[in-house]
């Protein structure tokens, strides 16, 4: 199969990946990863891609899109893949639509999660500002709000997990993500799927939502 995963920040889009990935045995691409393991090799890529990562911003399409489609083209995406963080513009999806005919996409899962749970998934990391230890308001508290439970000292919020970081961060990415669920709704592609609740119940509903989905890419 040949699938999309489409969700916004803390939908937990990476780790489903995984975990489908793994059970159906297709092969897992993160285009957030490649573009973070090029910067850190210092290739080419990774030159042209950092400046843009570090500001928060979308790594032009001609630089993604040829990296992506080189990607899938290797033997290796033969059995099948499932593809996180791409595309993230209509023109990207429009360029793998091209390069797969023939072989198109099956299907694009949309994990789909309240607002409000998002930014309480986000902006629930705290860190201590001596050891480093991380804690989490909804799964993994410390003792004492605010005090690192190891060493007494207290804990701070990265910038990065700031409210107001997070909300501008989710209304970008819910202006790509909306336009791309569109697209794929048209073509008749996009299966939304509940993703609130334990993590393993949404892989069920993800493999539910699976085994229904019409091979068209003939990758079963
Ligand atoms: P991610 O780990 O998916 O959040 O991606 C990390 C960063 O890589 C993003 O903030 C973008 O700068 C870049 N990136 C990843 N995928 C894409 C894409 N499909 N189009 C443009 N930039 C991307």
């Amino acid at each position: 199969m040949q699938l999309i995963l489409l969700g916004l920040p803390g939908a937990g889009k990476g780790t489903q990946a995984q975990v489908i990935a793994q059970q159906h045995r297709l092969l897992h691409i993160s285009t957030g990863d490649m573009f973070r393991e090029a910067v850190a090799a210092g290739t080419e890529l990774g030159k042209q891609a950092d400046s843009f990562m570090s500001r928060g911003d979308l790594v032009p399409d001609e630089v993604t899109i040829g990296m992506l489609l080189e990607r899938v083209a290797r033997p290796d995406a033969e059995v099948g893949f499932m593809l996180d963080g791409f595309p993230r513009t209509i023109a990207q999806a429009e360029a793998l639509d091209v390069a797969l005919q023939g072989q198109p996409i099956d299907a694009v899962l949309f994990i789909e999660v309240p607002e409000s749970d998002l930014m309480a998934r986000l902006t629930g990391r705290w860190t201590c500002s001596e050891c480093g230890a991380i804690y989490h308001e909804l799964n993994s508290p410390p003792r004492a709000a605010g005090q690192c439970d190891d060493c007494d000292s207290k804990l701070t919020q990265r910038d990065d997990d700031r409210p107001e970081t997070v909300q501008a961060r989710l209304d970008v990415n819910r202006e790509w993500t909306e336009a791309l669920a569109v697209y794929y709704g048209d073509a008749g592609k996009l299966t939304r799927i509940d993703g609130t609740g334990e993590s393993s119940a949404v892989t069920d509903r993800l493999l539910v939502a699976l085994a229904d989905v019409p091979v068209a890419s003939g990758k079963a």
